[in-house]
């Protein structure tokens, strides 16, 4: 059994109750880890130990914060084997994409923001005959980030790593749900040598150790992603005292696909952007919307398709492991219940899967599709987080964006056409933060990347996280 331990003030110590968590891993069912239930004094004292490195971490040169971020994303590197297997153990995705996706982009995190914080500049307004005025873009202090389950180490270093480099101190709080590649970073920071107290990591509850990093005086910005209703808990708990936020929430996002499209590449594309990590990523598009000429023949094919996606061990060569919980899992069942009574018919899926041997009491759900379910049923307007997604057919482009729009949320949306002019026109009449045209999951780490709508607020990425975790001040000059 692992005992996962705080990280504070460089140290790895034991919640101060002496509290634990149980920590499952999804595709066994059985605890395969303890991480501290976390109360006020471990973030008060993670706090005090960020405030005390602040000084130095923030005034020591960007290339010497970057040569840490360098050294953090090598030994990650090196250990890949190890981070992807605990990743996979203690969320339940297949061995292989976190081997693939997870570590290696946690890595990609911080080598990119060693980078950023080096080409990082600030702007100057010249004011004619007068003087000038320049911008001083300086760390905020203690930087609070809160991370959800579903990329555990890949969120959480999206976070942590931009802080760090733009000089701020960091107290983190990782999902209680996997906490396990948290605690692996930790050691990792120990063996980089990183400064004490610079990045601080507390394990525990949302209501109890999130609420305490959100709620304290010294923690002077947040950045969090998670569910649309924790991050409205955390606004309005911001609000009053005048923290800066960063939202990144969830997502109903909607794939449109039209009869032009390169229809294979789409096919091959659209099953990703359903099913990946069983469905729990912000971005997957799970509300399908395919032009009437092209609707019979995609629906032949995707349910085909979705029907030969193999669900099992994640230790294996599956498509699909298992959902993080058995609470998200009979939430997942819930809503595909839901669907059958608002009128949707299951073409495929739409159970729990029983996998034989060492996952026998693991959390397994079949890929599901659902067509028939008129657009603003709950099930499809609600966020599901899971392999599921409905299906309808729209006949014209104005249909379409009608649709894809007619929703509380606005993340990511995907777009599939050759025409160029229908995909620029489109692209910009959708509500989201990011547009994918002819693909999914294309990542660049210089674009901004967020939500509209009750999907978030502020941007993260690139210079937008560096601006986001400083403070710009003019200093105007006159002559
Ligand atoms: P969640 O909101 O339940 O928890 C996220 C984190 O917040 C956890 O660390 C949790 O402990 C903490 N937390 C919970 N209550 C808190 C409180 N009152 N104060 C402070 N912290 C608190 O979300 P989840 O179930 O872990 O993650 C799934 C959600 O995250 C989905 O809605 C998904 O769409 C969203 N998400 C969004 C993005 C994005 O970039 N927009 C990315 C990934 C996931």
């Amino acid at each position: 059994m692992i005992k996962i331990q705080n990280y504070i003030n460089g140290e790895l110590v034991a919640p101060q109750n002496g509290l634990y968590l149980d920590s499952f891993n999804p595709a066994t069912g059985q605890v395969h880890a303890q991480a501290p239930d976390s109360g006020r004094q471990d973030v008060d004292e993670a706090v005090q130990a960020a405030q005390n490195a602040f000084p130095d971490w923030s005034r020591c040169s960007a290339r010497t914060r970057a040569g840490y971020l360098r050294k953090i994303a090598d030994l990650i590197e090196r250990q890949l084997p190890q981070l992807s297997e605990a990743e996979s153990a203690d969320n339940g995705k297949p061995l292989q994409l976190a081997r693939e996706v997870d570590i290696p982009r946690a890595a990609a995190n911080f080598r990119y923001f060693a980078s950023a914080i080096e080409q990082f500049s600030s702007e100057s307004h010249f004011m004619e005959g007068q003087g000038i005025n320049y911008t001083l873009r300086r760390p905020i202090g203690v930087a609070g980030c809160i991370s959800p389950w579903n990329l555990p180490l890949y969120l959480l270093t999206w976070k942590i790593a931009p802080a760090l480099a733009a000089g701020n101190c960091v107290v983190a709080k990782p999902s209680e749900i996997t906490p396990l590649t948290a605690f692996l970073l930790a050691q990792i920071c120990r063996e980089a040598e990183l400064p004490a107290g610079a990045l601080n990591i507390i394990h525990g509850r949302g209501e109890t150790a999130g609420e305490a990093l959100v709620r304290h005086p010294q923690v002077g910005c947040l950045s969090f992603t998670g569910g649309t209703q924790t991050g409205a808990q955390i606004a309005g708990r911001a609000a009053p005292a005048f923290k800066k936020i960063s939202l990144e929430l969830g997502g109903k996002n909607p794939n449109l696909i039209f009869a032009d499209c390169n229809y294979r590449q789409m096919l091959e594309t659209t099953l990703h952007s359903s099913f990946a990590n069983q469905g729990q990523i912000c971005l997957c598009g799970s509300r399908i919307y395919v032009e009437e000429t092209l609707y019979k023949k995609f629906r032949h094919d995707f349910v085909a398709r979705v029907k030969s996606l193999k669900v099992g061990d994640p230790l294996r060569a599956v498509h699909l492991g298992a959902v993080v919980s058995k609470a998200h899992q009979e939430k997942i069942l819930a809503y595909i219940e839901l669907a059958k009574q608002e009128g949707g018919a299951i073409l495929t899926g739409g159970k729990a899967v029983r996998v034989e041997g060492r996952c026998a009491d693991g959390w397994f759900v079949a890929p599901t599709v659902i067509e028939g379910l008129p657009n603003r049923r709950r099930a499809n307007q609600e966020e599901i987080f899971g392999p599921v997604v409905t299906i309808q057919p729209f006949k014209s482009e104005s249909e379409a964006v009608n649709l894809a729009n007619q929703s509380q949320y606005g993340l990511a949306a995907i777009l599939w056409t050759e025409n160029l002019s229908r995909a620029h026109r489109i692209a910009e009449r959708l509500q989201a933060g990011i547009v994918w045209v002819n693909c999914w999951m294309l990542r660049d780490l210089r674009t901004p990347f967020g939500g509209v709508k009750n999907s978030g607020v502020g941007r993260e990425g690139g210079f937008e996280a560096l601006r986001f975790f400083t403070e710009a001040k003019n200093v105007c000059i006159r002559y």
